[in-house]
């Protein structure tokens, strides 16, 4: 049994659970990893991917079974999107977004609301969550998006920009200002939005450095009318809303960010323990050896991190935040620095495309960007260490 298999046996998984590891461990490698090189390199959707997941009834795995899902828990929903993102980051990070989407409408949402959207996540639906605007990404108070009300409705006009699935989303969770605001607490409102609503469109797709199977669009609004009954906690009920997806998204980041780094570092060690220089092998340096035994204890020890904020989330732990923000950064930060030091292991293959190891790197990027940037994520740490 080697570091990796001793730790995974201590993991108290149920046989129910270890049942679901087991199928989606063979979808990811033999239908997943073999497809992801095609997915980056034409940017084209994951759709094959995500069928499977709705066949294998993962998009209910959030969602109560009277909203026609199968909830597990929070821990094996991190899990399954670490094991999807070892095989293809693109499709973890869209299969996250998903229920980053259905988490806040079942907690916050009325019964008619959760009726309306949970069973339609369940069936395979596809939810995008929209905050960031040009002038508001780390400062959601700059956000210019303004919903005002309008007899039974709410006009919307304003303008998101790097909204992931934004252009191929059923729905999306929007979040903007309440115009009529009394001045008292956040004007922070969130509503769910269709697509093909009038008014909605989509003026542009992003060009990226990696995650370009992931689709990251423009959303614009003018004079885009909704009913108030999808107002999600009110109006000016936004604020919880934005915390409360935020603190559940980022571990999911977090595992997502874990996969990439297990695929570099089992792709590094085969590398480097079968590519021969002269009588040696790459890891026969002991400069190569401490690298990966450092990575070895970097990614075990990253994602007992995850287990454990994971179990919070479970259990309700009224203050998740910093945990929440803690994982992220950890797990994001060494996904790039590993995945960096393993293209340098490649050597000049390393930089070439005949090996994932150069996407995953630039795959690696963007976790330390987005869900809040690290820098933000290490401030709200900070925060937490100076208020108590
Ligand atoms: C591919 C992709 C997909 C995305 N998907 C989504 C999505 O689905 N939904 C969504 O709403 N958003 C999404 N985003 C947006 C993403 O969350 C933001 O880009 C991110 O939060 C940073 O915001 P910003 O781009 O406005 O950067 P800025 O806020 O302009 O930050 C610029 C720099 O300033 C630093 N900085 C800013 N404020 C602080 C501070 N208070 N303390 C310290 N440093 C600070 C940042 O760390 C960064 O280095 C996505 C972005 C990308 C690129």
């Amino acid at each position: 049994m080697d570091l990796f298999e001793q730790f995974e046996s201590m993991r108290h998984w149920s046989d129910e659970e270890k049942i679901v590891i087991d199928q989606v461990t063979k979808l990811a490698d033999q239908e997943f990893k073999p497809r992801a090189d095609k997915y980056a390199e034409n940017a084209e959707f994951p759709w094959e991917n995500l069928n499977a997941i709705k066949e294998l009834g993962l998009n209910g795995i959030c969602i109560p079974e009277k909203f026609g899902g199968s909830q597990i828990s929070y821990r094996l929903f991190t899990e399954i999107a670490y094991i999807i993102s070892q095989a293809c980051a693109a499709t973890g990070i869209i299969y996250g977004t998903n229920s980053a989407v259905g988490h806040p409408i079942l907690q916050f949402g009325n019964e008619q609301q959760k009726e309306r959207f949970l069973p339609r996540l369940a069936s395979g639906s596809l939810g995008a969550l929209a905050i960031t605007e040009s002038e508001g990404g780390s400062d959601i108070s700059r956000m210019k998006t303004t919903f005002k009300p309008d007899g039974d409705d709410i006009i919307i006009n304003g303008e998101k920009i790097f909204i992931t699935t934004g252009d191929v989303a059923d729905f999306v969770l929007l979040f903007g200002k309440w115009t009529e605001h009394d001045g008292k607490g956040s004007p922070l409102t969130a509503i769910v939005l269709e697509k093909g609503t009038p008014g909605f469109e989509v003026p542009r797709l992003e060009k990226k450095m990696g995650m370009s199977a992931s689709s990251t669009a423009t959303l614009s609004f003018i004079d885009c009318r909704v009913s108030k009954d999808n107002v999600i906690n009110g109006v000016c009920g936004g604020l919880p809303i934005l915390l409360y997806t935020l603190n559940k998204s980022r571990p999911s980041v977090a595992a997502n960010a874990l996969g990439i780094a297990k695929a570099a570092f089992d792709d590094g060690l085969e590398y480097a323990s079968e590519r021969k220089i002269g009588k040696k092998v790459v890891m026969d340096f002991q400069y190569n050896q401490y690298l990966m035994a450092d990575y070895a204890n970097d990614i075990i020890s990253t994602k007992a991190l995850l287990d454990y904020v994971a179990r919070l989330i479970d259990v309700g732990a009224a203050d998740v935040g910093a945990a929440s923000s803690m994982i992220k950064v950890k797990a994001t930060d060494l996904c790039m620095k590993l995945t960096t030091d393993v293209v340098q292991l490649f050597g000049g293959g390393g930089y070439t495309t005949e090996y994932r190891a150069e996407r995953l790197m630039r795959e690696a990027k963007i976790t330390q960007i987005w869900e809040g940037t690290n820098q933000v994520n290490r401030g709200v740490i900070a925060n937490s260490l100076i208020q108590n």
